[in-house]
């Protein structure tokens, strides 16, 4: 298998964003990433997915989604990220179970984006999280939202303007909300994959002399990204697209935050003998069988059996736990950085049936 970094959930002047695909790919290459999914609102930009080589031979794969949402709808909501579908689906928004039943039939996966999400008066945005969770036959969620968690951190504008310069000092993981949804969701015995993503639009903030870009892609991309596990590149953008689609949506990898340090080589695997399966696999549950994870840097992790909470939790760079039963079992990682604790790796779940 091969690991693959990348980012979900970004905007262009397509929508309400500051540059172009060719521009974000170039800050991509920079953040050293291997691809991007751009998710503009209401639009499914056609003939962007390509291959983009940079000076010192990086390559970045740039793929169209589509974030969509009801528009005329008041108070806003409901935003759904669908990667893979190939075409505009932005007409079934009204309905976001028939959105969702749409973006399955075209081939793609779909996933709830930021399912709880602040309101931000100081920059004049109500809360777009979602009040229609009941709905069904979705990929998975946006576990986390950068911009998200950014809205949550200021209640003036003097700590609007202190996260916009230092937004590392605020920034300490997912959404416990979103957290607790993905295992509620987890514990019906459902499988919901995890992303995360920067939500970036690179827009500029001018408060007197003070002119800042919030956030600048770059950023954003050394970030909060996904890291995926897939068994083959072909150089080939539609089939490729089409192997990264899949993988987001079996959940075979990871949400990480890169900024603190490279989550790159993390593994989790359920092993049984020479058997073993990764995050987003099933295998029955048997006894012998072990849960493990190697981290490339020491962290504080946790395993979570959904609907039970924490079963196993340490320190170091290995972790394992001998799963009693059946159930989703997932892992979060989290290290000290600049002073605090920070979420760092949240795996997709080990299904043990
Ligand atoms: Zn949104
Ligand atoms: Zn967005």
């Amino acid at each position: 298998m091969i690991e693959l970094t990348g980012s979900l959930h970004n905007h262009t002047g397509y929508s309400d964003g500051e540059l172009y695909h060719a521009d974000l790919a170039a800050a991509a290459a920079k953040a050293g990433l291997d691809f991007i999914i751009t998710t503009d609102h209401n639009v499914y930009v056609d003939g962007v997915d390509r291959w983009m080589e940079f000076p010192g031979g990086r390559r970045v794969l740039v793929l169209a989604g589509e974030e969509i949402h009801h528009q005329d709808r008041v108070p806003q909501k409901n935003h759904l990220l669908a990667v893979g579908a190939g075409t505009d689906l932005s007409r079934f928004a009204p309905d976001p179970q028939k959105l969702i039943d749409a973006v399955r039939e075209a081939g793609g996966a779909a996933f709830l984006a930021h399912p709880y999400d602040p309101a931000s008066p100081l920059v004049h945005e109500e809360a777009l999280g979602w009040d229609t969770l009941d709905v069904r036959g979705f990929s998975g969620l946006e576990i986390w939202n950068y911009m998200s968690e950014f809205k949550s951190l200021f209640h003036n504008r003097f700590e609007m303007i202190f996260y916009a310069f230092f937004p590392s000092a605020g920034i300490l993981g997912p959404d416990v909300q979103t957290l607790a949804l993905w295992d509620r969701y987890l514990a019906e015995g459902r499988r919901v994959s995890a992303v995360g993503g920067p939500d970036a639009h690179g827009h500029s903030y001018s408060l007197g002399p003070l002119h800042k870009v919030i956030f600048p892609y770059e950023y954003l991309f050394r970030a909060v990204t996904l890291h995926i596990l897939i068994e083959k590149l072909t150089g080939d953008p539609p089939t490729d697209g089409r192997s990264i689609a899949e993988a987001l949506k079996t959940g075979s990898g990871w949400v990480a935050y890169d900024l603190s340090k490279s989550t790159r080589g993390f593994r989790y695997r359920a092993e049984a003998g020479d058997a073993s399966i990764g995050s987003g696999g099933a295998v029955p549950f048997a006894p012998g069988l072990t849960l493990r994870a190697e981290m490339p840097h020491p962290a504080e992790w946790r395993i979570l059996r959904a609907g039970e909470g924490v079963v196993a939790n340490g320190s170091g760079t290995k972790a394992s736990y001998d799963p009693r039963g059946p159930g989703a079992y997932r892992l979060e990682a989290r290290r000290r950085f600049r002073g605090r604790m920070r979420g760092w790796i949240f795996s997709n779940p080990i299904y043990i049936v």
